[in-house]
């Protein structure tokens, strides 16, 4: 198969194939496939997009493939069921939008979908994104693409085994803690989430709006780049959208993997993320590939981050308070599904309580402890303390970047863990997310790049942690480390 986009085009140019037998060959593979990765797929509607393609290329395209007006020509992808498709069910991983059908298309999906992409289908999550391993989706938990007995990490882990076992070639994430940076991490494949604000979550249905962001989940550095620059960008329909300008992100990694010198970089490594907790063969892996960036030329500076061990803390209490506030609007009036013994309660609070039994536990679980910890009497207590020790935090990197261009840690404490080892305990699972919190609390762009496996055969990924709007260094440094890791 093929590793990269640039490939893929190649072979259409060449006519090895043709958008058509690329998309048939993904649905005959996720039908064969039993990772439970797709919630729904849209076979018609990718078929005929195809189809479509496939004629152009031969007539209006006169067999090249129209690389400058369609980077993503012909090039067939999955998307997280949290983003919506006109037309196409989108259960956010619920059972309260089991048959919601929206009536307009996101803006990242449709900036890839006019950049040439075919989405095939809506990609299993956990419930409104709230989880590290998959398994509170409430269609059923998503096997690992290697490890049939290992979680593929989440709350993207749909999307993260669909690109690791080949059932679509590049995938859409979103990321508030760590949903695609763990995924990637896990399922041994790359994964990135842009600066807050780079990307329109016009679409996105909203678990924490602060925290928030799209990014895109591919096999190479460079797909990523590419896929990031197509859905950069202001947009009117999301007022935190930035106008900073974009840039060729593909072509920097290109540049760097023809010649991948690391010098005149410095690069960060905080001592608070290599804790006692860590897994000896991640951090060995993380060690050595801080030796091989230094080996291309980088310099290594120890840094200091102060309140990273305030940051699942501040997390848990700003995700869960936005997340109470968002999802209130699933009340079965105006969002969400209206269960038959809904229509015979007999006062609101009947109706609202049957309506929101429809949520899974760790949904409800989060929504109760934001309801309380925004509550009158409560809200400075912790809200409000939550906040400003945000800011710290944010604080503590901008002091970090005076310094260094980039920061490196691992992505999780862990490899893939197994299928239920976690679940029952949520203070445990939540510590997945100790290394890839911070930066979200900060707004900055960040990544998992795969660069070894542990002697199980699981994967483990390089977290990479970029200035706000610095994207560039981040492709760049990702784009090395792919080049030059054994
Ligand atoms: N695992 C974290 C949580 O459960 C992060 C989820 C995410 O990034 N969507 O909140």
């Amino acid at each position: 198969m093929y590793k990269t986009i640039r490939e893929v085009h190649e072979a259409y140019d060449t006519k090895k194939t043709t958008p058509l037998e690329l998309t048939r060959h993904y649905f005959s593979e996720i039908k064969k496939s039993k990772h439970n990765a797709f919630i729904t797929i849209c076979e018609d509607r990718a078929t005929k997009q195809a189809e479509l393609q496939t004629h152009e290329l031969n007539t209006k395209y006169s067999g090249k493939v129209p690389r400058q007006e369609k980077p993503l020509f012909g090039i067939p992808i999955g998307i997280k069921d949290v983003l919506t498709m006109d037309g196409v069910r989108t259960t956010c991983g619920s059972k309260m939008l089991d048959n919601y059908i929206p009536p307009y298309t996101a803006t990242a999906v449709e900036k890839l979908e006019n950049a040439g992409a075919i989405s095939l289908g809506k990609l299993n999550m956990d419930e409104f994104a709230m989880g590290s391993s998959n398994e509170n989706s409430a269609y059923g938990s998503v096997i690992h693409p290697t490890h049939p007995d290992r979680v593929p990490g989440g709350s993207s882990g749909g999307s993260g085994t669909a690109v690791a076992a080949g059932l679509c070639f590049a995938a859409l994430g979103t990321d508030t803690g760590g949903s695609i940076r763990l995924p990637a991490s896990f399922c041994g494949i790359v994964g990135m989430k842009p600066t807050y604000g780079r990307i329109s979550r016009y679409g996105q249905i909203a678990f924490a709006s602060s925290l928030d962001q799209i990014g895109p989940m591919t096999k190479t550095v460079e797909d990523a780049a590419l896929l990031c620059q197509v859905m950069a960008g202001q947009d009117a329909y999301d007022s935190t959208t930035s106008d900073a300008p974009v840039e060729d992100w593909q072509k920097a990694v290109r540049e760097v993997e023809n010649t991948p010198t690391a010098k005149g970089y410095k690069i960060g490594v905080p001592q608070e993320y290599f804790i006692d907790g860590i897994h000896p063969e991640v951090r060995k892996a993380i060690e050595n590939t801080i030796q091989v960036l230094k080996s291309q030329g980088a310099e290594i500076v120890p840094i200091s981050l102060p309140h990273t061990q305030y940051a699942v803390a501040t997390y848990y209490v700003i995700a869960v308070s936005e997340a109470s506030s968002n999802l209130s609007r699933f009340d079965g009036v105006r969002f969400g599904v209206r269960p038959p013994q809904a229509m015979e309660a007999k006062n609101p609070v009947e109706f609202y309580k049957k309506v929101r039994a429809n949520f899974g536990p760790e949904v409800k679980q989060r929504i109760i402890l934001g309801t309380f910890a925004l509550s009158s009497g409560y809200f400075d207590a912790y809200y409000r303390r939550a906040s400003q020790v945000r800011r710290l935090m944010r604080q503590d990197f901008e002091n970090a970047f005076k310094e260094v261009d980039l920061i490196v840690s691992p992505v999780c404490p862990t490899t893939a863990f197994k299928l239920g080892e976690k679940s029952k305990d949520p203070l445990q699972m939540y510590l997945s997310d100790i290394f890839t919190i911070p930066a979200s609390l900060a707004g900055l762009p960040s990544m998992s790049v795969p660069v070894a496996k542990d002697s199980e055969g699981l994967s483990i990924g390089i977290h990479l942690i970029a200035p706000r709007f610095h994207e560039t260094v981040l492709f760049k440094m990702a784009g090395i480390i792919e080049k030059v890791t054994p």
